[in-house]
């Protein structure tokens, strides 16, 4: 009799998929000509609904909706509704401060729903509500998420127009593979500043894709530039700050797809779960040292876990936060904890049995430890019963971590 309540729970997964449009220059001025005008909308209704207090969708309707069709040519029935929909939800979710009007910018992304929009999937093709008419677009898209739109049911879209491309972003919900049971154990995956990930199978990533040691380097060039513009404080240096963060940002999560990737398939390959870090429960504080100079970049592990959780549950990989605590101090052979086991930085010998391998390894390989402790925990139906289950799940072999 097994039980394994968290693995048949079936939640869909949500998703977002995107399609490139490919309108004649005609439709595009079309597009443009709907952007603007849902844009210039919200923003009416999103000042009016400000200064009147109303924020909800009913009372917003009662108050805006002729208004907003008288001031703003073009906009039809349906697009105010939804415009009105769109303010209510920006005040609701906090997106927009009640503090002051909320502005929607004149081309930023503008909602479609079912109502605006309609897919004809043989000829892949969509039509789009303009205050024109309705345009009928040819999409292009990755195979996989042609595949989705083909299949799955269509949630709300984004019309976007990005450096010359018109894109239709769309959420889909994905059923939820069920994930299953971990029968090699787990892959641990240690999360480091110089290298980003070091699994319990001593691959360092981003490896070869990024170059060893090619984080850090431009990380520290990046840190000495950031100083130095911060030093100087002037509006030009501010915008160049900017842009540096956006593209250490843009190159963190490239990274971080990269490797949440790598991690996932060679779970998924082993038949293995994936272990992490839980870094938001930090309970040591002899670590603390480590740790701290992970809170430098500490939004690039939260977004690795993240990625990886997601990734995971996608391809029905078992996965696991544990506790970080002396993860990178005990011995994984023989469970020896001793700070002495650190000569150096990056370096483990175990004073006991002599093990001696990196660090970042020997954490990893805690770290798949723990993800089996872990797992066993999540699956447990009742802390009394079932003994036999449990058992049977504390007699599996560790993970196949490869001896230093
Ligand atoms: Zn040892």
């Amino acid at each position: 009799m097994a039980i394994r309540r968290s693995t048949t729970k079936r939640h869909g997964l949500p998703t977002i998929v995107q399609l490139r449009l490919t309108p004649t220059p005609a439709q595009a001025e079309a597009l443009a000509a709907a952007v603007q005008v849902c844009n210039q909308a919200a923003t009416l209704v999103s000042r009016l609904a400000w200064q009147h207090r109303v924020f909800t969708v009913l009372e917003l309707h009662r108050l805006a909706y002729y208004e907003v069709r008288g001031q703003v040519a073009g906009l039809g029935a349906q697009a105010a509704v939804r415009a009105i929909a769109r303010v209510a939800g920006a005040y609701a979710n906090r997106r927009a401060s009640k503090k002051r009007a909320h502005i929607f910018r004149p081309h930023g992304a503008v909602p479609y729903d079912a109502r605006l929009m309609s897919f004809n999937r043989d000829a892949r093709t969509v039509s789009l509500w303009t205050p024109t008419g309705r345009v009928t677009l040819p999409y292009t898209g990755r195979p996989e998420d042609l595949k989705a739109i083909d299949t799955l049911p269509l949630g709300e879209a984004d019309l976007i127009y990005r450096r010359g491309m018109w894109l239709l972003q769309i959420a889909l919900t994905l059923p939820k593979p069920v994930v299953r049971e971990p029968v090699g154990g787990f892959l641990g995956v240690d999360q480091g500043v110089a290298n980003l990930a070091v699994t319990s199978d001593r691959a360092v990533l981003p490896g070869p894709v990024g170059g060893n040691g090619h984080v850090r380097t431009l990380r520290e060039r990046r840190h000495r530039q950031r100083r130095r513009l911060q030093k100087k404080g002037t509006s030009a240096a501010r915008r160049v700050l900017r842009r540096l963060s956006g593209r250490e940002h843009r190159m963190m999560t490239d990274l971080n797809h990269q490797i949440s990737k790598y991690v996932v398939r060679e779970a998924e390959r082993t038949g293995r779960g994936l272990a992490l870090e839980d870094l938001q429960g930090i309970r040591s504080r002899v670590r603390a040292h480590r740790l701290q100079r992970r809170t430098l970049h500490s939004w690039a592990f939260a977004q690795q876990i993240t990625f990886t959780r997601y990734k995971a549950a996608r391809a029905g990989v078992a996965f696991v936060l544990v506790d970080p605590a002396y993860t990178s101090q005990i011995c994984p052979d023989c469970g020896y904890a001793s700070r002495a086991t650190r000569p150096a930085r990056g370096r483990f010998v175990c004073t006991r049995c002599g093990l001696a391998g990196h660090a970042d390894h020997i954490a990893a390989r805690n770290i798949a430890t723990r993800g089996i402790a872990g797992w066993a925990v999540i699956n447990q139906p009742h802390a009394t019963g079932l003994p036999s289950a449990r058992r049977d799940r504390e007699s599996k072999p560790p993970a196949s971590t490869g001896g230093s």
